[in-house]
C-alpha cells in the first residue's frame, strides 16, 4: 500500500509498504480516505516540534472507511463500508487523569500521527472506541471533525453564554473552529489576526461579526466595536507567546481567557492586571468523545459550513512537492487535504 513517511524534517518519502497486521482485539481495520493537514504536521516538517521523533508517518485528521471489524465485547454501531473519523488521542485508560474522566489530557497521552505513526497510508488498524461514524457526512467533512473538535472543546471549557462578546485571537483553522462554536452558543464573535489573507477570509464567515487587524492597536479597535466594555471571553489560538501575553489586556473584568494554542516555553503576565480583573485562565487540550459527537451533529444539521475552508487538494504523489508551498508566508492555504481516493 502507499504510505508517506516524514523521514526527517523537510523530507517526505512515498513508499510501498506492507498492509497492517491482522486485527487485534477491539480494533477495526479502515481504509484512509482523506487526511487533513494541520499546524502540527507543518511543525513536524520544519522540525520545530520538540516531541517529534523521525521517521514518522503523520496524519491525525482522518476520514476513514471501515473494511473489517475485529472481535470485541464493546458495544458499537459500526458496519463494513461505514464512513467515520478518528479521535486520535490514545489515552492510557489507567492514569489518574483517565480514571477521573479527563481522557483528553491523559498523563501518558500518545496522539496517533504525532507520537506514533498515523494515517498518511492507505490502510490502518485503529481502536474501535476511538471511531466516530456518520451516515450523512462526506469524507472531506469527516476529515475536518478532529480540527473542529479542538474549537468545540475550547468553547466548552469557557462555558460561553448567549449574547456574550467573544474575541478569538488568531483565525487559522483552529481559531475559525472556535468562532463557529462560540457563535452556535449565541455569542457575538470578534476575531483578530495579523494576516490580511486570514482577515479577508474571516470577514466572509457568517459566524464572525467583526475582524480586527492585529497589526494595528487591538484595544483601540475593540473600543470602537464594543463600546460598552471588553470581551468577557478571549481565546488565543495563535500559540505565539507575545500574543498570549498581550491577550490578558483584552479580557473584561471577571472574564475568562482560554489558551487554545500551545507555546513551547514560558508565558508570563503581570499579576496585578490578572488580579484586578479577577480573570479565570484556562488551558484547552485536545477534545473529548462528546466534543466529537457535538461537532458531527452540528455538521450533519448544517449548523456550520466548512466546505470553503479546504483550499488545497492533493494526491499522495502530489503532496510531497506541494507540502512546502503551504508553509510560504504568501500562501493562501486555509486547509490542505490529502486524498487517498482514486479521484
Ligand atoms: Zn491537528
Ligand atoms: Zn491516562
Amino acid at each position: 500500500m502507499k504510505s508517506i513517511s516524514l523521514r526527517e524534517p523537510g523530507h517526505f518519502v512515498l513508499n510501498d509498504t506492507p498492509l497492517p497486521p491482522r486485527l487485534g482485539q477491539d480494533e477495526v481495520q479502515v481504509r484512509v480516505r482523506k487526511v487533513g493537514i494541520c499546524g502540527t504536521d507543518l511543525h513536524a516538517f520544519t522540525g520545530t516540534q520538540p516531541f517529534f521523533s523521525y521517521p514518522r508517518i503523520l496524519g491525525h485528521e482522518l476520514a476513514l472507511e471501515v473494511i473489517d471489524i475485529g472481535s470485541t465485547q464493546q458495544s458499537h454501531n459500526l458496519h463494513v463500508g461505514d464512513l467515520c473519523c478518528l479521535r486520535p488521542y490514545l489515552n492510557c485508560g489507567t492514569c489518574d487523569a483517565c480514571r477521573r474522566g479527563f481522557t483528553n489530557c491523559c498523563m501518558n497521552m500518545q496522539v496517533f500521527g504525532v507520537h506514533r505513526d498515523g494515517g498518511m497510508r492507505e490502510v490502518i488498524n485503529v481502536p474501535i472506541d476511538k471511531v466516530h461514524k456518520s451516515t450523512v457526512l462526506t469524507a472531506e467533512s469527516l476529515a475536518l471533525v478532529e480540527m473542529l473538535s479542538i474549537g468545540c472543546h475550547a468553547v466548552e471549557r469557557a462555558q460561553v453564554k448567549r449574547d456574550e462578546v467573544v474575541l478569538v485571537v488568531g483565525v487559522g483553522p483552529i481559531g475559525l473552529g472556535v468562532a463557529q462554536f462560540a457563535a452556535l452558543a449565541g455569542a457575538r464573535v470578534i476575531v483578530a489576526d495579523v494576516s490580511d489573507a486570514r482577515c479577508a477570509f474571516a470577514w466572509k464567515d457568517p459566524a464572525i461579526n467583526y475582524c480586527i487587524d492585529a497589526k494595528q492597536d487591538v484595544i483601540e479597535q475593540l473600543k470602537s466595536v464594543v463600546p460598552d466594555g471588553l470581551p468577557t471571553v478571549v481565546f488565543d489560538a495563535t500559540g505565539n507567546a507575545q500574543s498570549m501575553m498581550k491577550s490578558f489586556q483584552f479580557v473584561a473584568h471577571g472574564g475568562r481567557l482560554v489558551f487554545v494554542g500551545l507555546f513551547q516555553g514560558d508565558v508570563t503576565f503581570h499579576d496585578p492586571d490578572f488580579h484586578r480583573r479577577e480573570l479565570s485562565l484556562f488551558a484547552s487540550r485536545n477534545a473529548t468523545a462528546s466534543d466529537f459527537d457535538r461537532v458531527i451533529a452540528a455538521l450533519e444539521a448544517n449548523k456550520i459550513n466548512v466546505a470553503s475552508w479546504i483550499t488545497d487538494r492533493v494526491s499522495p504523489e502530489q503532496m510531497v512537492d506541494a507540502f512546502p508551498t503551504w508553509l510560504a508566508p504568501e500562501s493562501k492555504t486555509i486547509k490542505a487535504m490529502l486524498s487517498f481516493d482514486n479521484v
